[in-house]
Parts: C-alpha cells; structure tokens; sequence
C-alpha cells in the first residue's frame, strides 16, 4: 500500500562518502497514536493523507520504514556555545527525499526516534511537548513567510521517557529542504579529506544552488549564496522579533531555513538584550547578537571551504574573508529596507535609520510590545498609555506622518504594506503554553489546534483574532529549555 500513500523516495544522501551517515535500523515502539498531522503538508508533498495517518501511522512512528526508504543518521560537527565538538544525529534517523509532484526534493526525517550510533549518553528519544512545540513554532513560522523546516505529524509512542520527571514520549516527523549544516561542512573539514569535502559542497550545489555549478568559481559563489540567504532569514527573524535560543553551527541550515525549534520563542518587550533560554546565560543568543552570531557562524562555514576556493592558500583566505565581511552591509541593508516597509515606506532612503532606531529607542526605554506597537502603528489605534502619550513619541508620529506623505505612493498603499509585513499575530508564550498544557496534561488537542489555524494567516487583522494579540497579565521570567 505505500505506492498508494505516495511515497516517492530517492536516498541521495546515503549517495555521499559513507563517513557522512551510519545506516540505521528502526527502534520499534509498542503504541503509536496520532496526536496532531500535517494534512496539507502531506498533499504538497504528495502524499495520501488518509492512507498515510491510518495504515501510515507505524511509518510516523518509525515502526516500519516506508518503500524506498535507507533510513541513516547524519554525522555532524558543530561549535555549541562556541566550542567545537563531533556530534550527529543522536535522535533523528533520515528515511530518504520526497520526490514532490512538483518536482522539488525533502528530507524526511523522524525525529524522537531512537537511539542511533551518535547518541552518545543520551536516550535517542523525545518527550510530547517539546515535539509538540516543535510542531506549533515551526508552522507559525512557515505562516509568517520565513523559510523553515516543517512539522507533518507528531505520534505519541505509549513509552515514557525520563527526564526530570517521567513523560510521554513522541516522534515528530520533520520536513526539510535538507539537513546539511554549516556543522556537516565542519565535519567535513575536521576528516581532512578534499575530496570527502568536495564530495559534499557538489552535493549541496546541486541541491540547493544548482546555478552555482555553473559560476566562474563555483565554491565561492557557493559561500556567496548561502551568506546571501542568511542574510535574508536573519532579517526575517529580527523583523518579527524571533529569537532562536542555540544559533550553534550544527544548528544553522546551509539552505537557509531556520531549523531546529529548541528554545525558540518570541520577543514580547521590545529588548535587544532579550534572552529565554535558561542554558543562555551570557546571553550569546540574545535577540539583537542574532547577526553576529550568523556572521560568525558563517565565518567558520568559510574556514572549512578553504581547500576549494582557491590552490593558492593566501587567496583562498582573502576571498573567504571577503566574503565574510559583506555580510555586515548586506544584513544592514535588508534590516532597514525591512523596518522601512514595517513603517509603511516604500523607497527607503539614508535618513529613515534615523526614524528607525528613534522608534526603536522609544519602545525600549518604555518597555513595550514590539509586535504590538508595529500593529498599533498599522491600525493607527493607540491605547492610552504613557508610551503613546509621551512627547517624544508623538513628535517621532509627526515626523514619520511627515515620511509619509512626502513619498509617492498614497496612505492607502502604505497601510496595506505596513499590514503585509507587521504580523498581527505571533505564537506568544502564553498562548504557546496554555496549548501545550491542554495537550500534555488533558490529552486536549484543541486549544493547540485552533492556536495552528490562527497562526496559518498572522496578517490577518481581522477582530475574530483579536484576543490572541493581547499580553499575559506577567509574563515576566519566561524560560525555554533545549528540546528534550
Ligand atoms: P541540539 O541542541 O538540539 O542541537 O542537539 C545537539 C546534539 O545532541 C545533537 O547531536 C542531537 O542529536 C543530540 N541529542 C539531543 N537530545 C538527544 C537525546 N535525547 N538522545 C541522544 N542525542 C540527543
Ligand atoms: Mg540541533
Ligand atoms: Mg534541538
């Protein structure tokens, strides 16, 4: 029956120098159940979605590998928190690359799903909420239009896993463009073999930048356009206020999506010093180092690319190290055209950074809602409170009225432009909370399915939406914690 269900696997990946992958057998589990499934997901990527969550269910659960699967764990390196270690997939077996009908290619990938030859002491398994967020924060993202791995389904395994309490184990079945990492280049590099890692800068050019292969000197612009669509997800990020939580290498995706929902979370209180993961402590990953961080991550991806760049050594580093350096301007472009567009002008020009930041500014030292104060802008509705009626607020309201007006296009435009780019709605942690508690304490999926619909259309503006664009009465000390 897996023709049926539309399986439409190649297994590229496995097609790579074997020290990239351990083949892996299944870990069965004794009671998979269908928690909450991707439906549309699974008609993009042409498969049969009734087929697929009744007779497919062992498939999610990783108790029987669809036809055409290898199912194989990644080898990886990273630098975690700043410090280089061998890693893996220690939890996370590959089943192969979805054909689409539409011709495009994703990685199938179970996660939660056992240990593997890189689990080192860990169990290989994953607990329900934090796949469950997984599953929330991922769609939101893709909701908002930022380039993301996606959630198809998450399946409780009716087998306990242990952490600080005892919980309820589960798969999630992760969909991505691919997972090559700045950290599989790291591992690359770290083998010492060129043609091991030529092996795999061929591979992700023809996966992800088939033009590339073509370019006078192909490895560079490799380098070139992975940076270009950093730069263009970081901006993404920062303009919503997204913040991810653990910006390690192994956790930066050479196609530019933002991959793995650990610790994530949404700035609420304007703050470039915002910080929610509780293992952050010197706040490497806070909100406004998010740049840096990809900079330097990108820095290390150029590093292991040396031997290809070029034969003479010296020029291989200047070009690396050039291209590195364009990431700073390009990103400071992309931000500012960004923020200009958040505030309804259309041709940014070198005086908006000024507008920019004083607004910016204003909402830190008055500590408001960043998503809020963009939708409040947006609707021109202002509550009364200090922030809206404070001078410098309303003498920063003048002078971008004053923007406004002054730019060709009519005030009508610039509001549908402010409301295609400020997202109405954000999964806030409260809500993100109260739907996983309903689900892992209750068994109750809908407050977590209805908070999926509202997220699918964040730009929505519509009233029906409102009570999701309100704040918790404290929300103070919110933490995340890594994926377990
Ligand atoms: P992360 O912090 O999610 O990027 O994970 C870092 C590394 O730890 C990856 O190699 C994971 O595969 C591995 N890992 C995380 N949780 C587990 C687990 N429960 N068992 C085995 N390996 C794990
Ligand atoms: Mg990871
Ligand atoms: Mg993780």
């Amino acid at each position: 029956n897996h023709e049926k269900m539309g399986w439409n696997l190649d297994n590229s990946y496995s097609r790579l120098p074997h020290a990239y992958y351990s083949n892996q057998s299944l870990n069965r589990v004794s009671e998979p159940r269908l928690v909450i499934f991707n439906k549309r997901l699974a008609q993009d990527l042409g498969l049969n979605e009734t087929i697929l969550a009744e007779e497919g269910l062992n498939i999610l659960a990783g108790n029987l590998a669809p036809d055409g699967a290898k199912p194989l764990a990644q080898a990886y390196a990273g630098h975690q928190f700043g410090n280089f270690t061998m890693l893996g997939d220690g939890r996370a077996v590959l089943l192969g690359e979805q054909m689409t009908p539409k011709g495009e290619c994703f990685d199938i990938q179970l996660k939660g799903s056992g240990r593997t030859v890189f689990s080192r002491g860990g169990d290989g398994r994953a607990a329900l909420g934090p796949m469950l967020r997984e599953y929330i924060m991922s769609e939101a993202m893709f909701g908002l239009g930022i380039p993301t791995t996606r959630s198809l389904a998450v399946v409780t395994t009716g087998e306990p896993v242990y952490r600080e309490t005892t919980l309820d184990g589960a798969v999630l079945t992760r969909v991505a463009a691919s997972h090559i990492r700045v950290g599989t280049f790291q591992y690359a590099a770290q083998m010492g073999e060129f043609d091991h890692l030529k092996a795999l800068a061929d591979y992700t050019i023809q996966r992800h930048y088939p033009k590339v292969a073509e370019a006078k000197y192909p490895y560079l612009s490799l380098l070139e356009n992975v940076i270009k669509h950093q730069v263009e997800l970081i901006t993404k990020w920062q303009l919503v206020g997204f913040i991810h939580g653990v910006m390690n290498t192994d956790n930066m995706s050479i196609s530019g999506e933002t991959i793995d929902y650990g610790p994530c979370a949404f700035m609420d209180t304007y703050d470039p010093a915002t910080v929610f993961s509780s293992i952050d402590r010197q706040g490497r990953y806070a909100y406004g180092n998010q740049p840096y961080i990809a900079a330097w991550n990108l820095a290390r991806f150029a590093e292991t690319l040396i031997p290809l760049l070029s034969e003479d050594k010296e020029q291989a580093l200047e070009l690396a190290q050039q291209a590195i350096e364009s990431f700073g301007p390009l990103y400071e472009q992309a931000y500012l055209a960004g923020m200009a567009e958040k505030l309804g002008i259309f041709q940014k020009e070198e005086k908006d950074e000024e507008l920019v930041k004083t607004l910016l500014k204003l909402m830190e030292q008055h500590k408001v809602d960043y998503t809020n104060t963009f939708r409040a802008l947006t609707l021109e509705q202002y509550e009364q409170s200090d922030f809206y009626q404070s001078s410098e607020f309303k003498e920063w309201q003048r002078q971008w009225q004053v923007r406004l007006d002054n730019q060709k296009e009519s005030k009508q435009e610039a509001k549908l432009l402010m409301k295609s780019k400020n997202p109405a709605i954000i999964p806030r942690n409260h809500r993100v909370e109260e739907a996983l508690e309903a689900a892992v304490m209750d068994e109750d999926f809908t407050v977590m399915e209805k908070l999926l619909e509202v997220l699918s259309d964040p730009f929505a503006y519509s009233d029906k939406q409102n009570e999701f664009t309100k704040l918790p009465k404290n929300d103070e000390g919110y933490q995340t914690y890594c994926g377990t």
